[in-house]
């Protein structure tokens, strides 16, 4: 099944993407590479959520894994998106293109707080929108943080860039044998415990009707082919 008419889009960026060649935090370059990307698509006429992770900062696992308290931890890993938000703000308003960053966590001082209704506002004047901070809540991840902002939004699908192709039946860092699937039912990924997204990510978004469309971000120009339905993807929604 081809995806549906795309008005609205949601756009997730692991944060691992905005790291380009280094082993941790911010590549200015490469945040300005993506955000060329980024504007193109708008041009098109799309209007784009954006939602950024953290895991090229801080993530909550790994500090809770070296004895940190988890939900502590997970706050830090909440405000690294938020870092994220301000690079890739900073680097689409050289461009030119307008946006508007909402936190969940609020921070009056430097960004607005999540209002669904100003958002939509934001969206209908051209601008994008950078989601962050997740869902708010630490025991959560950005994934889930997307799928939540592609529902209340009403987004038509929500892409999630990352640094693999699609979703393969073996992880094909490890099993070169591994087999990428073209599209492949929500149900599947959740009962095959498949590493899309987190599963409360994969729920929402099959509870709401909203495709997934898995590709990869490091490949130059790939976001414009997968928006305009080449590329290579693989496309999570209902089958059958
Ligand atoms: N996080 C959280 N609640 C949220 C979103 C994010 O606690 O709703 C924390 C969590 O610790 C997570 C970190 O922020 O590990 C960074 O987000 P994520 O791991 O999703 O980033 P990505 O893997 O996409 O770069």
């Amino acid at each position: 099944m081809a995806l549906p008419q795309l008005k609205r889009i949601l756009l997730k960026l692991s944060g691992e993407v905005l790291m380009g060649n280094q082993a941790f935090g911010i590549d200015p370059a490469f945040v300005a590479e993506m955000a060329r990307e980024i504007r193109d698509a708008r041009d098109t006429g799309l209007e784009i959520c954006l939602v950024i992770g953290g895991g090229n900062i801080f993530r909550g696992m790994a500090g809770a894994a070296r004895g940190m308290d988890r939900a502590q931890a997970d706050y830090m890993g909440m405000l690294a998106t938020v870092m994220n938000a301000l690079a890739m703000q900073s680097a689409l308003e050289q461009l030119g293109v307008h946006t508007r960053v909402q936190s969940a966590v609020q921070m009056d001082t430097v960004c607005e707080p999540v209002i669904r209704r100003r958002a939509e506002r934001h969206l209908e004047k051209g601008r994008i929108v950078i989601f962050a901070a997740g869902v708010g809540s630490p025991y959560f991840t950005t994934d889930s943080g997307a799928a939540l902002r592609a529902a209340e939004m009403k987004c038509d699908a929500l892409f999630k860039g990352t640094s693999v192709d699609g979703v393969y039946d073996l992880d094909p860092k490890r099993h070169p044998e591994a087999v990428r699937y073209d599209t492949i039912d929500y149900d599947t990924v959740l009962a095959d415990n498949l590493q899309v997204m987190d599963a409360s990510a994969v729920a929402l978004c099959r509870d709401n009707s909203i495709p997934i469309v898995v590709f990869s971000i490091r490949e130059k120009g790939n976001l414009a082919r997968v928006l305009a339905g080449s590329g290579t993807r693989t496309i999570v929604q209902k089958e059958g």
